[in-house]
């Protein structure tokens, strides 16, 4: 793809104004982008850290401010032109400008599509309106949801993935009855090894949640003023339930630039520079599918790592001095005193090796490997593990299984 050398007086527009979109504001004037950046965002809320919400701010333990990720101040100060509660409706590539539902139509130069995902939805009659069945996205999410997180109170959490024992871990502590219902044989299936699954399982399930799995929901039940009162299981048991907390994946927001005509597959298709087809727009985040700069292919990730990366690289190319984006994936995940962390794919590993015991105990690392290759890790309340496993993954290590599983021998001489 030929690029056109960006200018440093450009107009950049980027729409959404979550973790990608202010990352890329802020990177651009750091980059010494001089030229008006204007972030249009839907939510009313300045950008915040999103992994609080399922975390510390559902817990009470962190407030709105706590989460934003710059303070509201920086925005004039880098004079970066932020709109709140400014929903992009369409992109118009040929006259370059977008149109925002409640505002003027905003010109570009240059535009950043950092439009995220959306909760999915569980596709059942009335769970759309019930005031007392949730999903977890945003802010107003957990504000909709908080006031019925009551001591004593029955929460039935539908999905076994990390957001959705989250949940779980902080209505436990919150005092509530806590059901999981997972669909498949085990908890995070999608993401970790079976033994990091039981170990997950076994937590929760000393902390008195009962973890269902093989398990899927066929309806909900509602009293008369709409809420819902209960969950139906596939076999036909029925669950009484106070609340319901949905935690079933995202589905990306490509539907904008789907329209304007740009190829999206389970994301907004882009380059390791961050460019979609149209090389005035860039995108980044969890709305982008991406190349793979350690095994090939493509992939969408859902964290914050990859967002801020991302946001790096579109400013980097915006400024004129591209880089590629290679950075190995991680994410992290907190429930009770666990802390997981997790680096590289696992995908396609043809040998799983457990250092320490996911048995007993709160401390081990899982690594993954391919063909003698360390692929990735997840490190349960080990950091200094997941430092050492952050090297040999991105160096593409062959390390003997032996050796990774022996505690007696430490990890980092094996570089
Ligand atoms: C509950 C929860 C817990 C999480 N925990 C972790 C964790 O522990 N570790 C981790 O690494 N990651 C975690 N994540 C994932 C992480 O938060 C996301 O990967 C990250 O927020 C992605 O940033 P983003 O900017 O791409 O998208 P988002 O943060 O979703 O921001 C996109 C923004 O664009 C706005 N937008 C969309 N369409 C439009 C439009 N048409 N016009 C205007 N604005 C628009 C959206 O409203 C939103 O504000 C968690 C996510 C959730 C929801």
């Amino acid at each position: 793809m030929t690029i056109e050398q960006p200018h440093s007086d450009d107009r950049v527009v980027i729409i959404g104004g979550g973790q990608a979109g202010a990352e890329c504001a802020a990177s651009l004037r750091m980059a010494g982008h001089r030229g008006p950046v204007t972030i249009l965002t839907e939510e009313p809320a300045y950008p915040y850290a999103r992994p609080p919400l399922s975390k510390a701010y559902l817990s009470g333990a962190a407030t709105v401010e706590d989460l934003y990720i710059r303070p509201p101040a920086t925005y004039d100060q880098q004079d970066l032109d932020i709109r709140l509660g400014s929903r992009v409706t369409a992109i118009d590539r040929v006259g370059r400008y977008v149109q925002v539902e409640t505002g003027p139509d905003v010109p570009y130069d240059r535009l950043v599509l950092a439009t995220g995902g959306r909760a999915r939805r569980l596709p059942l009659p009335g769970a759309e309106s019930a005031p007392n069945v949730h999903t977890l996205r945003g802010l107003a999410d957990v504000d909709a949801m908080r006031e019925q997180f009551t001591p004593g109170a029955r929460l039935v959490v539908v999905g076994g993935g990390y957001v959705g024992l989250e949940v779980a871990a902080v209505g436990r502590k919150a005092g509530l009855q806590v059901t999981v219902l997972e669909a498949a044989p085990r908890v995070l299936a999608r993401v970790t090894a079976a033994v990091v699954s039981g170990f997950y399982e076994r937590v929760h399930t000393e902390h008195g949640v009962d973890v269902r799995t093989s398990c899927s929901v066929s309806g909900l039940d509602y009293g008369l003023d709409g809420r819902a009162i209960g969950v139906t299981l596939a076999d036909g048991a029925r669950l009484p339930a106070d609340l319901v907390v949905v935690g079933i994946g995202l589905v990306p927001n490509t539907e904008l630039a789907e329209a304007a005509g740009l190829p999206v597959d389970d994301g907004i298709l882009v380059d390791e520079y961050c460019r979609t087809a149209d090389q005035r727009i860039l995108a980044i985040g969890d709305c982008t599918r991406h190349p793979c700069a350690q095994h090939g292919g493509f992939r969408r990730l859902e964290s914050v790592p990859n967002a801020t990366e991302q946001a790096r690289v579109a400013a980097a190319v915006l400024t004129g001095a591209p880089r590629a984006y290679d950075a190995v994936p991680w994410f992290w995940s907190d429930q009770y005193d666990v802390k997981l962390q997790t680096v590289g794919l696992s995908a396609g590993h043809d040998e799983v090796v457990v250092r320490g015991s996911a048995d007993a105990g709160r401390s081990f690392t899982v690594f993954y490997l391919k063909d003698g290759e360390v692929r990735a890790a997840d490190v349960v309340n080990a950091p200094r593990d997941f430092m050492v496993a952050k090297k040999l993954v991105a160096a593409r290590a062959h390390v003997s299984s032996d050796r990774l599983r022996d505690q007696a021998t430490p990890l980092k001489p094996s570089l």
